[in-house]
């Protein structure tokens, strides 16, 4: 019996401690960063260490293009000592960042860090009512956009909490030098490929993509809940047979029902790309670089690069 009620007097406690979580500087002295989805939370965590304590607006699981978010969470965008988001991604993180009036001094706006591309041609939005402004927002998938998201974070996190900025500066330094092996990598690993068009699930890899000299071809529009036209289904299943295209690419948090068919109907196969908007089951023991050099190996395997 004496377990069970210490485990009951603790509760308050624990409570009481989360309930703090997204006050500004926590009880341990950490500095609270709210991230509004998985790429830009693991660039604040890498680049604070144990300083931070980071929050992702978005769950694991949960495909973050239509998030929307609990009342606790705006307040969290209200009360953290850093907020890093990219607008035009998320309408309820950039509603939130609205209603919470925070200074550019902390908070992090990766559209003003990148300059964002407008959508690619054939990934507009259709019979949708979400403003996306006609902007693709998956500049993470190109890593030299990241070495500038974590500059970026660098920057901030110095500015709000100036007494740990060397720490920043070196995890910073670590994280970039990762970043910039990634993309060598990438260059070196895709100038031989047979095939330069990729099949997408939807319109994600359009940074990517332009980094690295491919030719995106989205199933689905910029968001993945949009369904292809059977016109569009039609040119793209066209596009697979006359171009030899040997793979559809899928990603974790869509279903590949529409990739199935296109693949069924050709011969090719599917394999799974992912756009890195958040881990799921399968990935929650992956990282953004880890996941990035598996996207490297798909794509050279995909598209016969040796
Ligand atoms: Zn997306």
């Amino acid at each position: 019996m004496k377990k069970p009620l210490a485990l009951l007097g603790a509760l308050p406690l624990v409570l009481l401690l989360a309930a703090c979580g997204s006050s500004a500087k926590g009880n341990d002295g950490t500095t609270s960063v709210v991230a509004s989805f998985y790429p830009f939370a693991y660039v604040a965590e890498q680049v604070g260490g144990t300083h931070v304590d980071v929050a992702n607006l978005t769950s694991p699981g949960v495909e973050p293009h239509d998030l929307e978010l609990k009342p606790k969470q705006v307040g969290a965008v209200q009360g953290a000592d850093l907020v890093i988001y990219e607008k035009h991604f998320q309408a309820a993180v950039d509603d939130a960042v609205k209603q919470a009036d925070r200074s550019p001094k902390d908070t992090v706006d990766v559209a003003s860090v990148i300059k964002l591309k407008p959508l690619q041609a054939g990934a507009e939005e259709e019979g949708h009512g979400h403003d996306h402004d006609d902007i693709d927002p998956h500049t993470w998938l190109d890593p030299e956009n990241m070495v500038a998201v974590t500059r970026a974070v660098e920057a901030k996190l110095s500015a709000v909490d100036p007494d740990h900025a060397s720490d920043y500066a070196a995890n910073a330094s670590k994280l970039v030098s990762d970043l910039q092996t990634l993309g060598t990598d990438f260059a070196t690993g895709l100038k031989t490929c047979k095939t330069r068009t990729i099949v997408t699930s939807h319109a994600a890899f359009q940074y990517l993509a332009a980094r690295y000299d491919l030719t995106q071809v989205p199933i689905a529009g910029i968001d993945p809940s949009n369904e292809p036209s059977p016109a569009q289904l039609a040119d793209i299943t066209d596009l697979v047979r006359k171009e030899k295209i040997t793979t559809i690419f899928t990603e974790e948090l869509v279903s590949p029902a529409i990739a199935d068919t296109i693949a069924k109907e050709t011969g090719a196969t599917t394999a799974t790309l992912d756009p890195i908007e958040g881990l799921s089951d399968a990935t929650k023991d992956q990282t953004y670089l880890t996941l990035m050099r598996k996207n490297l190996e798909t794509l050279r395997k995909a598209n016969s690069c040796s």
